[in-house]
């Protein structure tokens, strides 16, 4: 597959045509492995999104009127498209992104799974009846499509985020905007030039790329009626503040910092496998990384030996090359932030166990590297254990008992996840009705979203009401319209 560009500069998708961005400005897209310019992206502005917004508006009376069991026909098509292209797509996410081959492929299959529940649209955004509500009089709940929607989407999965909003959509019948993360538009790119051979109506599906400017341009732009966000928290609540003062509908996914409990009872062998991978898995770039792990009574010593050898013992490097478990962070700056962070940390008095600072990966010596890193004596109240680090640290936490872990998780501003280990059912039941956190894990390190069910982060690390994927997705894109009937005879 190759890229739309144009001149080394990627292309937006707009009224079904590639077409060059009006912008002046550009940024260069890296590697995050070895910093190779990969190619440009245009920071478009208010002109682009205008264009792509009027297109999607004209789109819309026509493609609302496409009956839903239509629309879903091109679903099922860009599902096969999808699946015939992961592979390249998934190397392509591995270059922008940094993650392993492994992960970039694990990402896709997700996304497509949002395709594939979308495709149920037919039997999800049917209405409801109801005879005799009143003496000859009838009742009908009807969902229709909300208009034009727009996502804003993160660095951190380019595949799968896009694609939790994208298929339900236009399923629903709106027509779409995206705005794909500036940092890695490349592997949307590539999907778009599925999306075109779709041959969907020209506006149904359009793409802009660009940061800040173009963000704020779909914010105030009037033809848009909703707008999902996915990002860190500061944006997303930035996002939601100024979508809603605009009379749009929002639901906006923030940042993190999740909390794994480990119980004494917990089997410790396979504890230390599954927090391994949620904490350095990606890098520690996921929104559903374990960032501090909490050993309740004599389980914290246990677990700190045993997750200091298993995360040093983890291969660094390449995500393209064989065998590879953890790639680089997605920039300098934000590896600089990382030791930033981990510098305050110290200050603060927290103590390394593992270093993962110092690092040059051999070939890669350019490369955004930090190797898995692990705190101890972590002060609830500090900076660090209150930060999303978004890097492959793991903070070590104390709590005597399960009760004083779930006060200590409580405490977090953020909602995102919360885990538990352990072997009791009673422990387990504890900590899922009384943790103040959306997607909960028990004896799970990554309680993933999956498309059917919403992605439910709570408190800072969410802004809005309905969540996106599962039948959130189908409130959040649809309107609903009350008809009471009486046919006098
Ligand atoms: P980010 O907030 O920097 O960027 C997200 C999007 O917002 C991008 O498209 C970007 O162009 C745009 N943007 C950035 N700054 C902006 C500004 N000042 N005004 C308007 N738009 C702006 O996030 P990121 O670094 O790309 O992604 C990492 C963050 O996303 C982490 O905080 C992570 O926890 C979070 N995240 C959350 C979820 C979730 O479901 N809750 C999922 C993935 C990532």
């Amino acid at each position: 597959m190759q890229t739309a560009q144009q001149d080394g500069q990627l292309l937006n998708y707009i009224q079904g045509a590639w077409r060059p961005s009006g912008a002046g400005e550009s940024s260069q897209v890296k590697n995050p492995a070895t910093q190779e310019t990969l190619c440009r992206v245009p920071l478009s502005g208010r002109s682009d999104v205008g264009a792509a917004a009027e297109a999607a508006r004209a789109a819309f009376p026509g493609w609302r009127a496409t009956p839903a069991v239509e629309r879903i026909q091109y679903l099922f098509k860009f599902k096969r498209l999808l699946e015939d292209h992961s592979e390249e797509i998934s190397r392509a996410l591995t270059q922008e992104c940094g993650k392993t081959l492994a992960e970039a492929r694990g990402e896709l299959t997700r996304g497509i799974q949002n395709v594939e529940v979308a495709t149920g649209i037919p039997s999800l955004m049917m209405g409801a009846v109801s005879e005799d509500i009143a003496r000859g009089i009838d009742e009908i709940m009807i969902r229709q499509p909300v208009g034009v929607v727009a996502a804003i989407t993160p660095f951190n999965f380019p595949g799968m985020i896009p694609l939790w909003f994208l298929p339900y959509a236009i399923a629903c019948g709106n027509t779409f905007i995206l705005k794909p993360s500036e940092k890695v538009p490349v592997t949307m790119n590539l999907v778009f030039a599925l999306v075109d051979e779709l041959k969907l109506p020209p506006g149904v599906v359009n793409l802009v790329n660009g940061a800040k400017e173009a963000v704020d341009a779909l914010l105030d732009h009037p033809a848009i009626r909703a707008l999902s966000f996915v990002g860190s928290s500061a944006v997303a609540k930035y996002v939601y503040s100024r979508a809603t003062a605009n009379g749009k509908r929002a639901q906006c996914q923030g940042g993190a910092k999740n909390a794994v409990v480990i119980m004494p009872d917990a089997d410790m062998a396979q504890v230390t496998n599954i927090v391994a991978e949620s904490a350095y898995g990606c890098a520690g770039q996921r929104c559903l990384a374990a960032s501090i792990a909490v050993g309740v009574g004599e389980a914290g010593e246990v677990f700190k030996r045993s997750i200091r050898n298993a995360a040093a013992s983890l291969k660094v490097g390449y995500g393209l090359e064989d065998g590879v478990q953890m790639g680089p962070v997605i920039s300098p700056e934000s590896k600089r932030r990382i030791l930033g962070i981990l510098e305050k940390g110290a200050q603060e008095g927290a103590r390394i166990v593992l270093d993962g600072r110092d690092t040059a990966i051999p070939g890669y010596e350019k490369g955004n590297f930090l190797l898995p890193t692990i705190l101890e004596g972590v002060n609830a109240a500090s900076e660090i254990a209150r930060t999303e680090i978004f890097g492959p640290v793991l903070s070590l936490m104390h709590a005597a008992t399960i009760d004083d872990a779930i006060s200590l998780v409580n405490t977090f501003s953020y909602g995102n996840m919360a885990c538990l280990f352990t072997s009791s059912g009673a422990a387990a039941r504890n900590f899922r009705y009384h943790v103040q956190a959306g997607n909960i894990g028990i004896n799970v390190g990554v309680a993933a979203p999956m498309a059917f069910f919403p992605f439910s982060g709570w408190k800072d690390s969410f802004f809005g009401d309905l969540h996106g994927q599962g039948h959130d997705a189908i409130e959040f894109y649809t309107e609903k319209k009350v008809v009471i009937e009486r046919w006098p005879s």
